[in-house]
C-alpha cells in the first residue's frame, strides 16, 4: 500500500488526509495543533459569541473516523532525498 505523509491539520491538510484514504492509502497526518480550526466561524469568537473549543474539531476524531494516522507535534525540518 502506497503511504503518505501529509503536514499540517488544517483545510488543505485534514482534505488532502480524507481525500487519500478515499483511494486506500495510508496516511499519516503532522499537525503542531490537536484540533482543526475553522477560521471563517472565528470572527464570532472576538464578539463572545463562541469559543475556540466551539469552532474547532478535535483531529483524533476525525483520524479516527476517517482512518488516517495522527501525530501531534511540529515539523522542524523537512528532508525530501531521504524521504523524512
Ligand atoms: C478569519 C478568517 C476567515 C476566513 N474565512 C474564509 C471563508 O469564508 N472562506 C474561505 O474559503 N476561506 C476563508 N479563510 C481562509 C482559510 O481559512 C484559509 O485559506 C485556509 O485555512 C488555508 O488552509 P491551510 O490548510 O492551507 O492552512 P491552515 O488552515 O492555516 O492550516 C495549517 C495547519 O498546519 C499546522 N502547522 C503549521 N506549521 C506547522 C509545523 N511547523 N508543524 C506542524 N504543523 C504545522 C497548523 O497548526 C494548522 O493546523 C478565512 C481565514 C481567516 C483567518
Amino acid at each position: 500500500m502506497k503511504k503518505v505523509l501529509v503536514l499540517g491539520g488544517g483545510f488543505a491538510g485534514v482534505e488532502t488526509a480524507i481525500y487519500l484514504r478515499k483511494q486506500d492509502i495510508a496516511v499519516t497526518l503532522v499537525s503542531d495543533r490537536d484540533y482543526f480550526y475553522i477560521y471563517p466561524t472565528s470572527i464570532w469568537i472576538a464578539t463572545g459569541g463562541v469559543t475556540r473549543e466551539d469552532v474547532s474539531v478535535p483531529l483524533d476524531k476525525l483520524a479516527m473516523n476517517h482512518g488516517f494516522e495522527l501525530i501531534v507535534d511540529s515539523v522542524v525540518r523537512v528532508e525530501a532525498k531521504a524521504k523524512e
